[in-house]
């Protein structure tokens, strides 16, 4: 799977998509993570991204056309391939995991980060396909969901991780929407113990207990 990623700091993320899970599917070929500048489909000699609000307002908004051109121009890279493109917006539909398992049907998406007051309303009208926020809040930009995104698809594709019955007892999987509660060593900790039943080697009364303790799935694959 293919993520492009439109940001005017192409190398903000750099260090996330090098460590951990992100980097092993990287070298497994399950994901390739590309970082594009959108300065780069700009034609001034200053490169600008952004101007002012028509009609006045604070800030500055990002602009259309070079978006425009770049979205075009990376689509046209993957002819025959089902793709998404995102615009990450505070205003957007609210990311969850059942929207990640969707995610898994394409083979490319490309991601637009928007920054300063916002993104021309024209990217969101005739531009991206979805316009997707990761919560109720503010951040400063786009790239940061954008990794959010990336990070919670790539770990549902099959062979990324280590253990894939990792998947299917974890928070908003098929089994639960919330994870039992997790113990390792050591057993007592000042004072704070492990409970018996996880101690105790009966699989079926640690299954039994486990189902008490998570919540029940409402089955949102
Ligand atoms: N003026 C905008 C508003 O009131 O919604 C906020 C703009 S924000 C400072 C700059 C960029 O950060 C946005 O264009 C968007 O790409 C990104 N962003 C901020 N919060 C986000 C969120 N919760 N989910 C997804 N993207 C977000």
């Amino acid at each position: 799977m293919i993520f492009d990623i439109i940001t005017i700091f192409p190398q903000i993320l750099d260090s996330y998509v090098k460590e951990s899970i992100i980097k092993r599917a990287v070298e497994k070929n399950k994901i390739k993570v590309n970082f594009y500048n959108l300065r780069d489909w700009t034609r001034d000699k200053h490169k600008t991204v952004d101007d002012k609000p028509y009609g006045g307002g604070p800030g500055m908004i990002m602009k259309v056309d070079p978006i425009y051109k770049a979205v075009k121009d990376l689509k046209s890279q993957a002819k025959d391939q089902k793709k998404l493109t995102v615009l990450l917006s505070a205003d957007g539909k609210r990311f969850n995991q059942k929207m990640a398992y969707d995610f898994l049907n394409y083979d490319k998406i490309i991601f637009i980060c928007g920054r300063y007051e916002g993104v021309d309303e024209r990217v969101a009208r005739y531009v991206c396909d979805e316009k997707i926020s990761i919560g109720n809040y503010v951040l400063t930009g786009g790239e940061l969901p954008a990794m959010v995104i990336i990070d919670v698809v790539t770990r549902l594709i099959p062979g990324v991780l280590g253990n894939k019955d990792s998947l299917k007892e974890e928070s908003y999987s098929e089994r639960f929407t919330k994870e039992y509660p997790q113990y390792t060593t050591p057993q007592n900790f000042k004072g704070w113990k492990v409970p018996k039943v996880l101690l105790s080697g009966n699989h079926k009364k640690i299954k039994q207990y486990r189902k008490r303790q998570g919540e029940n799935s409402l089955n949102i694959k």
